[in-house]
């Protein structure tokens, strides 16, 4: 099979790779489409380490059930389309026996462990508790947009978001648009995004959602005026002290913000902000199977916004220069799919 091997900082290869064979218990997926994910991006420039040279990433995906292993239950159909949960937990642990494999110790995860079999690729072994079927009549290029959504709907999950609550996204790319999705799927009607970047905002306001440009003033009074008050509940799809100074700034006492953005491995946080104010800060990482497999439902209902998610779409033999054209800051994309069909 073709596969786009991982070289090294800005090096990404089109090459042959032996074929994957599923082993008990394993599904073998054609692949359909593959989302670049920032996380590949900042692994392809070397930037956080974690993608290894010789090794094959993608972890947003879909495609059709192409064999099953032995020992693999009847829910799954050679040919049916379907996304993968990429977060494999090891199974046996109470975590994994709650379904929060996010928290699994021994947890690995497809597109990101060299040893996982995974998605720039035109196959892929996947084990068959982590495929999630889709109905036929949903466009297939939707699965792939299942994993970043959940990771938006874990976070607003995370922030216990309300219907009464004004919620506020700092960052508007892929993950800051799916946090604001999620927001409405829970309800809440109030929904601001703020983004430097003029195409995105464009994005986030055909969404539905406020955009504010946190360079055209005081954050806290641009969010004030988008929400009619400050928020209730931050979601910082960014992750760096300043999208964090900017969260505290523009909510209100007791508020929650969630960090679901790794910009940044160190923070300095204002303690007061925390302590006097009391504001909580709520982890998220990942999403545990059941907020996948819903996100998945979601996904099948066709809600309004979906078609805007997909920015471009690229050839298999045209995913080096995607790649590189993103490192470059080259496009100003939401999400870029790598298709893998010939
Ligand atoms: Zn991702
Ligand atoms: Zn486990």
């Amino acid at each position: 099979m073709r596969a786009l091997v991982f070289h090294g900082p800005d090096d990404l290869r089109v090459e042959e790779a032996p074929d994957p064979v599923p082993a008990a218990g394993e599904v073998l997926l054609e692949i359909v489409a593959t989302g670049i994910c920032g996380s590949d991006l900042h692994g392809y420039t070397g930037e956080n380490g974690r993608r290894h040279p010789g090794q094959i990433m993608g972890h947003e995906t879909v495609g059709r059930i192409a064999a099953l292993g032995e020992a693999v239950g009847e829910d799954l159909t050679v040919g049916a389309p379907a996304t993968v949960n990429p977060v494999i937990g090891c199974g046996a642990c109470p975590q994994c026996g709650a379904g929060s494999e996010q928290h699994c110790a021994r947890r690995r995860v497809i597109g990101v462990d060299p040893a996982l079999s995974s998605a720039f690729a035109e196959y892929m072994t996947v084990p068959a508790r982590n495929v999630v079927p889709l109905p036929p009549e949903v466009p297939i290029e939707y699965g792939a947009l299942v994993e970043p959504l959940a990771v938006g709907y874990h976070a607003a999950v995370r922030g216990r978001t309300a219907p009464e609550d004004r919620v506020l996204v700092v960052g508007g790319g892929p993950i800051g648009q799916a946090c604001a999705l999620a927001a409405r799927r829970l309800g809440a009607a109030r929904v601001a995004v703020s983004e430097l970047s003029a195409g995105r905002r464009d994005l986030v306001t055909a969404l539905g959602f406020a955009a504010v440009d946190p360079s055209r003033g005081d954050l806290a009074e641009l969010v004030g005026e988008a929400l009619g008050g400050p928020a209730t509940v931050v979601i910082d799809a960014v992750g760096s002290s300043g999208s964090l100074a900017g969260a505290f700034a523009a909510s209100e006492r007791a508020a929650r913000v969630v960090l679901v953005g790794m910009g940044a491995p160190d923070v300095s946080l204002s303690a007061y902000a925390i302590s006097t104010d009391e504001r909580s800060v709520i982890g998220s990482f990942c999403y545990p199977s059941e907020e996948f497999r819903r996100t998945a439902e979601w996904v099948a209902t066709l809600p309004a916004g979906l078609e805007h998610l997909i920015d471009d779409r690229v050839a298999f033999d045209a995913g080096p220069k995607a790649f590189a054209e993103l490192a470059a800051g080259g496009l100003d994309a939401s999400k870029i799919l790598v298709l893998t069909g010939r």
